[in-house]
């Protein structure tokens, strides 16, 4: 059963940053990253994970088999360890995002993508090992009365995928903001611009309305609150008519 439910916490984040239409290159674009820069950037990424008491293993998506764009997320439930896999194999579409990108805001960027891959994890684990369901679940759901299995049907049927979206992507954004507080507005709202430009594409993965409203709240993170309980935070406090 639990390598059923893990099986399902697959998560393809693939479009989530590989579909950007270049939007005119800077001076010294980025090339596509290498292994080195991906590992490097999962490893940041874990060190948030850590204070979470997550532990994250980085794994080579082609060894495993699998041939996600970039990088994806798995939770393990055996042993609630999140598995990180980063694809080096160009992709056309992602290595036209990253013609855009300054080589110099490359290392900034592929963190954040990766803080967007803990958060899922992050948010998995509340679901299913801790089940706090009335933390994870958008307005419109009876958190009382869900179950492992009802999550896991919302899953499957996509009535969460947006809302699972906008808590990665805010957790992306309020990092930016940590640790490019110089230029974090040009980064943070290149990707809220992305998400809106492929809204009609992916409306599944459209988290503009949030990240909009985050940014114009300056993404701010409380003093002695975590990046991601701040995301759980923001992603009520900012939903679309909330
Ligand atoms: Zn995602």
């Amino acid at each position: 059963m639990k390598t059923c439910i893990a099986a399902l916490l697959l998560l393809v984040c693939g479009i989530c940053f590989s579909q950007a239409r270049p939007a005119g290159k800077p001076g010294h674009p980025a090339a596509y990253p290498t292994q080195g820069q991906l590992r490097a950037a999962i490893e940041s990424a874990a060190t948030l994970a850590s204070a979470e008491r997550l532990e994250v293993e980085i794994v080579d998506a082609r060894k495993a088999g699998m041939t996600q764009p970039l990088l994806a997320a798995k939770l393990d439930l055996a042993t609630a360890t999140c598995r990180i896999f980063y694809n080096t194999k160009p992709e056309d579409g992602l290595t036209q995002y990253f013609e855009t990108i300054a080589a110099d805001d490359l290392p900034v960027l592929l963190t954040a993508m990766a803080v967007h891959e803990v958060a899922h994890c992050i948010e998995y684990r509340e679901a299913y090992v801790h089940k706090r369901f009335d933390k994870v679940l958008p307005p419109g759901f009876r958190s009382e009365s869900m179950t492992v299995q009802g999550y896991m049907g919302a899953l499957k049927n996509g009535r969460l995928q947006t809302w699972g979206e906008a808590l990665a992507d805010i957790a992306s954004v309020l990092y930016l903001k940590q640790a490019a507080p110089e230029h974090w507005l040009k980064l943070a709202a290149g990707v809220a611009g992305m998400r809106h430009e492929l809204a009609r594409k992916w409306p599944e993965h459209d988290t503009s309305p949030w990240l909009y409203r985050v940014i114009a709240a300056d993404a701010n993170l409380p003093r002695n609150q975590s990046l991601f309980e701040a995301a759980f935070q923001q992603r009520w406090r900012y939903r679309p008519g909330g």
